[in-house]
């Protein structure tokens, strides 16, 4: 359902126009020739094709979900296809465990890819290209070191390396092939324009030296390409036809191009748009890998990260998800999105499709005084979805209030909850009750509430307040969520650490009605006034674990709920 919600949020998209992606701005050598062109439609027979290409050496989040929805969401608006490419050319920060929960995570998302590729299958042809750029004297093999490298590019000084002999270049990077350098000793440079006034321009680096293993490859090669060099190819070669990437690789459009017309290569439209940026949120790969290396969060998956997998866990659905994609829309113009959005996006999706059920999040027992046993109450699954049924639940002479709606003084008309006095409370789906007194502990805090109890219902209550019976419910460890930043500042702050709130997930014990432990993982419902929960993953058949989603209204949590520090109004 979740998936196929998902592709219908997609679907919802045929409006996204092509030619905005065809406006990007020329370049010289942009222009494919009438025989490039005719070459790449005979393979694509006229069908866009897109790509989106992460890089496994992190957990894809909400930012990911954007590049998804325009790659994946453009090629079936339109007719297209979409390659799922694992860019893969700095082993040393790269996984399998990212790569596999990429591909999770993008089918989790609704989308199929039509070929899942990853860059370092393409080595060969890379090695291939390299070598007749070098035959083409577009290529060198250099020595400088990094800091010389850096001071040569600045000073748009060419490096002492720059005019070898094609013979010599040629024998030199074989033996960087076969492992003659150290690394740092030799790399590859593409000879380009050293007095560029684009700083990709000058002489980027196309391969190097790395010993260092490959997780999908392993150990074949032992130099590696670089972004510059491999991107551009690769889209040629797999025929894109929208190359559509974050803003902050427009300087690196150039030096694309150049690449592609020094081979003579298909050229794909180039278009560059903004970043997602959502308050309260870290997305950034590398900063959520600190987080979850310093064991701050409980893993990339931590209900509080707006990774899709902590999203997923967190109880958010793909077609919401995607629906913000549509909502926030693609442009060049930069953006922070208040997290408020997202949330409402996601309300609406779950307002329709959760069941609701009775839980209680912070209990407090009730002793019925006046009546004695057990009896079956009817309740809708979903108030305006008749179709979903009722279910029945046990309601009896001992049950759980939250210890919100008991006030020890029934002081304040504000209050419509319980408190000893003879005014009535509604219980939802059974009968009013009075309460007559409470017991307390050694501190003076209640334990015990004693009601008695009208089912005919004679006065009418100002509220009616949930229950759960205390000899038929369910458990329930209850992970209550704050925003895991205090400040927006982490995102642009190095020392982003002091902003973590530390008291951002807040754990009590609960119980729910009989039934809801058959709910799976990431399965949400809507708790009667307490809002939405989701089942988390550390559920075992012993201990039911849910985590709250949301609340049921933007910024009006009722004070009641046991909730730490709620969000400030804006
Ligand atoms: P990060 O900085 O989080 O590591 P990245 O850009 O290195 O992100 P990649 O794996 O290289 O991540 O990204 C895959 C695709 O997703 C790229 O096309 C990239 O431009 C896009 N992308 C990454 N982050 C965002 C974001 N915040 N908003 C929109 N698109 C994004
Ligand atoms: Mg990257």
């Amino acid at each position: 359902m979740a998936a196929s919600a998902a592709a219908a949020a997609a679907e919802g998209e045929t409006k996204r126009d092509l030619s905005i992606l065809q406006s990007g701005r020329p370049v010289e050598g942009y222009l494919n020739t009438p025989e490039l062109i005719a070459a790449h439609e005979k393979k694509t027979g006229g069908a866009p094709y897109f790509r989106f290409p992460p890089e496994p050496n992190g957990f894809l989040h909400i930012g990911h979900a954007k590049s998804m929805n325009l790659n994946f969401g453009s090629a079936r608006a339109h007719g297209g296809k979409c390659y799922l490419r694992y860019d893969d050319t700095n082993p040393e920060a790269e996984d399998q465990v990212y790569i596999d929960a990429i591909v999770e995570m993008v089918e989790w998302m609704g989308w199929r890819p039509d070929w899942v590729t990853y860059s370092s299958d393409y080595f060969a042809e890379l090695y291939a290209f390299a070598v007749q750029l070098i035959k083409a004297g577009k290529a060198y093999v250099d020595h400088s070191t990094p800091d010389q490298l850096k001071q040569q590019r600045e000073l748009r000084e060419d490096s002492p390396w720059r005019n070898r002999s094609v013979e010599e270049n040629l024998l030199l990077f074989n033996h960087m092939r076969q492992g003659r350098y150290a690394e740092g000793e030799a790399t590859l440079r593409v000879k380009a324009d050293m007095k560029s006034d684009n700083p990709n321009m000058r002489d980027f680096i196309a391969y190097r030296v790395k010993y260092v293993e490959h997780p999908h490859i392993k150990d074949t090669w032992c130099i590696y390409p670089s972004y510059d060099f491999t991107h551009c190819l690769i889209d040629s070669l797999e025929d894109i036809d929208y190359s559509l990437c974050t803003l902050e690789f427009e300087t690196r459009r150039e030096s694309y191009f150049w690449l592609l017309a020094e081979l003579n290569l298909w050229r794909p439209h180039v278009w560059e748009f903004s970043r997602l940026n959502v308050t309260g949120s870290l997305l950034s790969k590398r900063k959520i890998n600190v987080l979850v290396r310093k064991g701050i969060v409980r893993g990339f998956d931590d209900p509080r990260l707006l990774t899709l997998a902590g999203m997923r866990r967190r109880g958010y659905t793909p077609a919401a998800i995607n629906r913000f994609c549509e909502l926030v829309g693609i442009t060049r113009s930069m953006n922070v999105i208040q997290i408020s959005m997202l949330e409402n996006t996601l309300r609406e999706d779950l307002d329709e499709r959760c069941e609701r059920r009775l839980m209680v999040i912070d209990p407090i027992k009730v002793v019925v005084d006046n009546w004695k046993g057990e009896m079956a109450v009817e309740c809708p699954n979903h108030p305006r979805r008749p179709e979903l049924g009722n279910r029945s639940v046990p309601f009896t002479d001992t049950f759980y209030v939250d210890r919100s709606d008991f006030h020890t003084m029934d002081d304040n008309s504000k209050f419509y909850g319980l408190a000893p006095g003879p005014r009535a409370v509604g219980l939802k789906y059974s009968g009013n009750v009075v309460c007559k007194s409470f017991e307390v502990d050694k501190n003076g805090q209640p334990t015990v509430i004693h009601v008695d109890i009208d089912f005919e219902r004679k006065d009418k209550p100002k509220t009616n307040i949930s229950w759960v019976s205390a000899t038929a419910s369910t458990p329930v460890e209850v992970r209550l969520y704050n925003p895991l930043l205090k400040d927006d500042r982490a995102a642009i702050d190095p020392e982003f650490l002091k902003f973590i709130d530390e008291n951002s997930e807040v754990i009590t014990h609960g119980y729910a009605e009989k039934g809801v432990e058959k709910f799976q993982p990431f399965e949400s419902i809507q708790v009667e006034r307490f809002g939405y929960f989701v089942v988390d993953s550390d559920t075992t058949p012993d201990q039911l674990v849910m985590n709250r989603v949301l609340s049921l209204r933007e910024d009006k949590s009722k004070a009641a709920v046991a909730e730490p520090a709620q969000r400030k109004k804006k």
